[in-house]
């Protein structure tokens, strides 16, 4: 009580300031008081630092950002029993409610009444010295693993839910169109799952080389080269997945060209404009199947453990590092692409 934090607020579009704020407290018996520890920006960040207005949703300012993070428990509420003050956890920003048919069904990523931290109009986000989340929303860390590899986990659990709801991935043939950090995130759990052929497209230098990294077989850049092309010289049947990552038309109607008949679509970016369109025709003579992603369902266990493991090593993600009082800095940087930036992270301790 009393008690001050620092927290980033975004104040106006472009413009983050460090503000105090008191600390929030424990309210509900399951809820644990954080002491976050690095938080890292997410294209959906940018979207909002960037724009007044995102899809159908005007925004209000102030708004706290950030919903990647890895903290420490610094005390918990009267009914948590898994986790302790003391340990280190990554953290996962979606809270829902237990109770709805999303839920009930095992789809807590689109419950009904789900409450996302760092959006706008739903919860504070991570971007603070201290956070309030149920103990259900704590995923707790080995010992070994860095805090960079806690908040990486996060996006690299898209990655896994991606692959999974695409099917079957071994010995299949795919392209990730878009090599952002939730492409790069596809393409290492694609490989992970033993898929085999992987072409990645990507248009910023830097990426492509991150893509190799991530474990593409063949990398390629739409604004250099006939892609479609190129890929469907070495795969002349077509390819079994595309996963779209970047949200742009160009890249769905590259999807629909790149597929075998019978293939999937997985779509993974969240697109600028509120309508994207297809070409009919070949979608239904090759009976293509498009299948959405929103987020994740309960993979970030399965990516802490693949991480701590170094099955999956994506520490190559992690470019920047910026104390808090560079938040400006950081989104920045990010936004304009600027200095090869993959991923910024905001180290919000000392
Ligand atoms: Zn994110
Ligand atoms: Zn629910």
């Amino acid at each position: 009580m009393g008690i001050k934090m620092k927290t980033a607020i975004l104040t106006a579009p472009g413009r983050i300031e460090i503000r105090e704020s008191g600390v929030p407290e424990i309210r509900n018996e399951d809820d644990v008081l954080l002491r976050t520890s690095l938080v890292s920006i997410c294209g959906s960040d940018v979207h909002y630092f960037s724009e007044p207005r995102v899809g159908d949703l005007e925004l209000r300012y102030p708004i706290r950002l950030g919903h990647e993070c890895a903290a420490v428990i610094e005390a918990v509420g009267p009914g948590v029993g898994r986790v302790k003050p003391g340990n280190r956890v990554s953290v996962e920003p979606a809270v829902s409610c237990g109770r709805c048919d999303q839920c009930l069904a095992g789809r807590p990523h689109t419950c009904r009444y789900l409450r996302f931290l760092g959006s706008p109009g739903q919860l504070d986000g991570a971007l603070a010295e201290f956070l309030v989340m149920p103990e259900r929303n704590c995923h707790i860390l080995p010992p070994k693993m860095s805090w960079t590899e806690g908040v990486i986990a996060e996006p690299l659990s898209i990655g896994l839910w991606a692959v999974e709801v695409a099917g079957e991935i071994k010995g299949r043939t795919a392209a990730v169109l878009g090599a952002g950090p939730i492409g790069l995130s596809v393409c290492l759990s694609f490989r992970v799952e033993g898929g085999r052929s992987l072409f990645v497209t990507e248009k910023v230098p830097a990426r492509i080389e991150a893509a190799r990294m991530a474990g593409a077989t063949w990398t390629g850049n739409p604004l250099v080269a006939d892609i479609v092309a190129e890929i469907l010289a070495l795969e002349p049947l077509g390819l079994d997945f595309v996963f779209e990552c970047c949200g742009q038309q160009e890249a769905v109607d590259q999807a629909v060209l790149l597929l075998k008949p019978g293939g999937t679509l997985v779509m993974v970016g969240i697109p600028i404009e509120e309508r994207i369109s297809f070409d009919i025709s070949r979608l239904r003579r090759k009976e293509l199947r498009v299948q959405n992603v929103r987020r994740q369902n309960r993979c970030l266990d399965r990516a802490i453990e693949l991480i701590a493991s170094r099955t999956i090593d994506a520490r190559f993600m992690a470019t920047h590092t910026f104390p808090l009082g560079r938040v400006q800095e950081a989104f920045e940087t990010v936004f304009n692409r600027r200095d090869g930036v993959i991923k910024a992270m905001i180290s919000i301790e000392g």
